[in-house]
C-alpha cells in the first residue's frame, strides 16, 4: 500500500526537492510513498491571491489567514491521514512518532510562514502542531522534508537489509555505538581490537556498552529514561 504524503505550501517548487533522490526518491519511483502538493496560494484571496494579513493586536509580521489555509486543507481528499503543522511550538518530533507515522497511511503535513497560522483554523480542522527543535526555521517546508525522510526511510523496502534501523540511534532508546571502517590505522588511531577479533558476542556487548556510554555523556535525558527501564544496569566507563 502506498504512503501518501500531501504537502500544503506557498512554495510547492521545495518538493519533492532532496526526497526525489536517493532511497526516498528511488521508493517514489516504486509507488512505495506518492507526494501531492497543495500550494496554498491557490486559495487565495484578490488579484494577488493573497495568503497573509496583518496580526490581530498588532505586532511585527503577517500571519497565514483561517480561511485560506482552511480552503486548501479541505481541498485534499478527506481520509485518516492525521494533519500535521510543522511549528516550533509543536510536540518535539522523536523516531518513536515518526515509526507511528510511518505505519501509518500516510500524512497531511501545513507548512506555515511569516509569522505563523490564525489559530482557529488549527482547532477548527484537528491540525496536531510537530517540531522538529527548539530554532526557529523561515518556514515549514524544511521541516516538513525532514518529518518525510524520516517516515520514508522506515516504509518497507526502502532501506536495504543492512540498515534495519532496530540498532540505531533511538530505536532502543539509546544512541548508537561508533563505527569504524578500513583502514586499520587512521592517521596512527587503530580500530578498537575486539572489532577485528571475531569474536560476535565481545563486539555485541562492546557495542552495547559504547551506545550507553555515548548516551549517558551526551543525552543525560535519555539515559535517565533508559536507567528507569533498565534499573539493574551497571554504570558504563
Ligand atoms: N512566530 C513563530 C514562533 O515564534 O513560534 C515562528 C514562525 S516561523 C518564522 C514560520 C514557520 O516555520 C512556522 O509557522 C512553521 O511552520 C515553521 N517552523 C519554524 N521553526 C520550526 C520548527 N522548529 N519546527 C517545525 N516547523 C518550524
Amino acid at each position: 500500500m502506498t504512503w501518501r504524503a500531501s504537502v500544503l505550501t506557498i512554495f510547492p517548487e521545495m518538493f519533492p526537492g532532496p526526497l526525489g533522490m536517493s532511497l526516498a526518491g528511488k521508493a517514489l519511483a516504486a509507488g512505495t510513498w506518492s507526494l501531492e502538493t497543495v500550494d496554498i496560494r491557490d486559495f487565495g484571496t484578490g488579484i494577488h491571491r493573497s495568503v497573509d494579513d496583518t496580526p490581530s493586536g498588532g505586532g511585527p509580521g503577517m500571519v497565514m489567514k483561517a480561511d485560506v489555509v482552511a480552503r486548501a486543507i479541505d481541498s485534499v481528499a478527506a481520509d485518516d491521514r492525521p494533519r500535521l503543522l510543522m511549528s516550533p511550538r509543536g510536540r518535539p518530533l522523536t523516531q518513536q512518532r515518526v515509526i507511528e507515522l510511518s505505519k501509518g497511511p500516510g500524512a497531511v503535513l501545513l507548512c506555515g510562514r511569516f509569522e505563523g497560522i490564525d489559530e482557529r483554523v488549527i482547532e477548527a480542522r484537528g491540525v496536531e502542531e510537530v517540531s522538529i527543535g527548539d530554532y526557529v526555521l523561515s518556514g515549514g517546508e524544511i521541516a516538513s522534508l525532514v518529518l518525510l525522510d524520516a517516515c520514508i526511510r522506515l516504509l518497507p523496502g526502502v532501506m536495504g537489509k543492512a540498515a534495519s534501523g532496530e540498532e540505531e540511534s533511538f530505536a532502543q532508546g539509546l544512541l548508537e555505538y561508533p563505527h569504524f571502517t578500513r583502514p586499520q590505522v587512521f592517521e596512527g588511531r587503530p580500530i578498537p581490537e575486539i572489532l577485528i577479533s571475531g569474536d560476535h558476542a565481545k563486539v555485541a556487548a562492546w557495542r552495547r556498552s559504547e551506545a550507553e556510554r555515548l548516551t549517558r555523556d551526551r543525552r543525560p535525558d535519555l539515559w535517565a529514561a533508559w536507567k528507569a527501564r533498565n534499573p539493574v544496569k551497571k554504570e558504563p566507563n
